[in-house]
């Protein structure tokens, strides 16, 4: 495939991960640009029209939310996260901000460049995959979800789920490969009024798995971001095991 050479922004004020980011993506034939301050980033943003934004969180003259909201105000381009800190809250926030995902330092670069690569594919397509616009389905794996027929299968067995237990697969499915937040996920499935409590989706997500994990414990198909959210697998990631 031709390689259209897209541009990557890296907002990241320590020089040993952004340099390392730096050699990351222009190894994998991505332009970089890099900055190391948020005023700059901003003007970076509209002058260079960056494809892809990998944000660190801890700046030293702007807040990463700041930042997301200030980026989403004008512009869809996505936004990875880089966050060296494990509070699940700041990650949430700053999805539920308008940052397309995150990865969680140290990470490597299988990883990081799996998440360029998610992020770069929903740019072009908006929320929904081109896949499920043209087949009305999505599959991953041994896993089908069928949008027409509202079902779900495995292995081309039908999967018996109850109609909340769909409509939380079939909504992962729209965004696979990417997180969900829990605050997301009930404000889509049951309103902007929705109780915020995460439990009713735990135990939906257990009874999910039982249905169609081969092992609930090791999900294949939709991961658990611990307090976070969730995320439904992509085709590359179920297939990986298979020799990417
Ligand atoms: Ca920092």
């Amino acid at each position: 495939m031709a390689n259209l050479r897209r541009k990557i922004l890296i907002i990241e004020d320590d020089p040993g991960i952004s340099n390392f980011l730096k050699t990351t993506v222009s190894a994998a034939d991505y332009d970089a640009i890099v900055t190391g301050r948020g005023q700059t980033a901003l003007q970076m943003i509209s002058s260079h029209c960056p494809d892809c934004i990998l944000l660190d969180l801890g700046l030293p003259d702007m807040d990463g939310g700041e930042i997301i909201r200030s980026v989403r105000s004008w512009t869809q381009t996505p936004i990875i996260v880089i966050s060296a800190r494990s509070m699940e809250e700041d990650k949430a926030a700053a999805l539920d901000d308008g940052a397309d995902d995150y990865v969680t330092k140290p990470f490597g670069t299988v990883e990081l460049l799996a998440r360029i690569r998610t992020a770069l594919r929903h740019t072009r397509t908006t929320a929904e995959s081109s896949e499920i616009g043209m087949t009305g389905s999505y599959r991953v794996g041994s896993l089908e979800i069928d949008y027409r027929k509202m079902r779900v299968c495995l292995d081309g067995q039908d999967v018996h789920l109850t109609p909340n237990e769909f409509r939380i697969v079939a909504l992962l499915g729209r965004h696979a490969g990417r997180v969900m937040t829990y605050k997301a996920m009930l404000r889509e499935l049951w309103g902007p009024s929705a109780s915020m409590d995460n439990k009713i989706l735990r135990v939906h997500m257990a009874s999910i798995r039982r249905k169609i994990e081969p092992d609930p414990n090791e999900p294949r198909y939709i991961f658990t971001e611990v307090g976070v959210g969730y995320r439904m697998a992509e085709g590359e990631e179920a297939n990986r095991e298979a020799g990417e």
